[in-house]
């Protein structure tokens, strides 16, 4: 057999059968040969062998060294080649006896045509022209994929996978960003600004530990939020970094959808307000009533510790509600009409917003439900003159009444 060899350039007579050809050279060839020739043979860019082939340790598999590269197979992953930086990097490692084990696929190019990988059994390893070679895998490597590879806005990997400092976690740092893993909070990307801080902060040692979502739109508009395992970092533009320790749990009540501004666009408000108070806003349910009887609730005189009888069969509607919850409810209008009113009853916090209710609505009823009160001054949050006058917004939380709504014990330590 080591004697039956065909040379690809051999010229072929017009009536030899070109796939039998191919098939006597497929059962005939070791398939790291195939491979070898498939790659252009002596005269490809691998060169010629400096190594026979031979049995890797595990006495399985096998591969050849050339002067360029090599070539591994193994029977579950068929022939290989590694090369350039790649391999030398899989060579580092501990060639097929590292968590990569054998090449899956020979370096090939990358989607975005700038740099070049090869994917393992247990891992990939990526290179780019201004990166070098860096190894992914596990479940570090499931969320690069899962956003996208090189084409995300992670880019390239610029380390292997690497222990945290804690000895805990594990991470990998990219162009773009990071993903850290840790065993009770998984793999998340964290990135940009949000990034910027909690590094600043001790990353994974700092006392918001690992990241347990990536990087989130918050309530369908232009804020961005990660949390972490005892808080979260907000970034807006006109709000910054913003570090979240407490957190109030909002459920939702439409008696009528509201009109002027979605509840969505009235949650990144009260949000954008709240996170200068390092508050974050969970809405924790949405449920529709239909109670066409309260659809224009009396409020009375809506003076917080008094409320009416409409208020208290309001106020009732409390499915999934826990005891440190808030709810809105959303109603066509108040009788006599307000935008919202905070008054509830005792034990049951909460307010009512109407539906053609102002931007700002929701987060100044809520702030009179977390102790804070009416002033005289439309850049503020808690004007006594009507949120649909607020001038500069976002409105303004003072120190002092942010310090009121995180001593509330509505508002509750992440
Ligand atoms: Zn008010």
């Amino acid at each position: 057999m080591s004697k039956f060899r065909i040379d690809p350039n051999i010229v072929l007579e017009k009536d030899l059968n070109l796939k039998a050809i191919e098939a006597i050279r497929v059962f005939q060839l070791h398939p790291i040969t195939q491979k070898y020739w498939a790659l252009g043979g002596t005269s490809g860019w691998l060169g010629t062998n400096t190594t026979t082939i031979k049995k890797c340790p595990d006495g399985v598999g096998e591969f050849q060294h050339y002067v360029n590269g090599s070539i591994y197979y193994h029977p579950s992953t068929g022939a290989h080649e590694v090369h350039g930086l790649i391999r030398a990097r899989w060579s580092s490692l501990g060639w097929e006896r590292s968590f990569l084990g054998y090449p899956k696929t020979d370096e090939t190019k990358t989607l975005d045509g700038i740099g070049r990988y090869n994917h393992f059994q247990g891992g990939s390893i990526f290179w780019s022209p201004s990166t070098g070679a860096w190894e992914v895998h596990g479940s570090i490597r499931n969320k690069y994929s899962s956003l996208g590879w090189e084409r995300s806005f992670l880019r390239y990997p610029l380390t292997n996978e690497t222990t945290c400092p804690d000895g805990v976690g594990r991470f990998n740092h990219f162009q773009g960003g990071s993903i850290y893993w840790s065993p009770s909070t998984g793999a998340h990307e964290v990135h940009g600004l949000i990034r910027s801080h909690w590094a600043s902060l001790g990353w994974e040692r700092s006392f918001l530990g690992y990241p347990i979502s990536d990087e989130l739109v918050v309530f369908d508009g232009a804020a961005r939020i990660s949390h972490f395992q005892h808080g979260s970092i907000y970034w807006s533009s006109t709000a910054g970094v913003r570090v979240l320790r407490e957190r109030v749990r909002v459920h939702v009540k439409i008696l009528e959808t509201p009109t002027s501004f979605t509840i969505n666009e009235q949650f990144a408000a009260m949000q954008e307000v709240y996170a200068v108070a390092g508050i974050r806003v969970d809405c924790a349910s949405t449920e529709n009533l239909n109670i066409p009887s309260l659809n224009d609730v009396d409020v009375g005189g809506c003076t917080m510790g008094s409320v009416t009888s409409e208020q208290t069969t309001l106020f009732g509607n409390r499915n999934f509600v826990g005891t440190d919850d808030v709810v809105v409810y959303y109603v066509r209008s108040t009788v006599p009409g307000y935008n919202g009113c905070a008054a509830h009853p005792s034990g049951r916090p909460g307010c009512v917003v109407v539906r053609s209710a102002s931007r700002w609505t929701l987060g100044h009823e809520f702030g009179h439900v977390l102790g804070i009160h009416h002033v005289n001054n439309n850049n503020r949050l808690m004007t006594g003159n009507g949120t649909f006058n607020i001038t500069n917004p976002p409105p303004d939380l003072t120190s002092g009444e942010s310090s009121t709504m995180r001593s509330s014990n509505l508002t509750i330590p992440l």
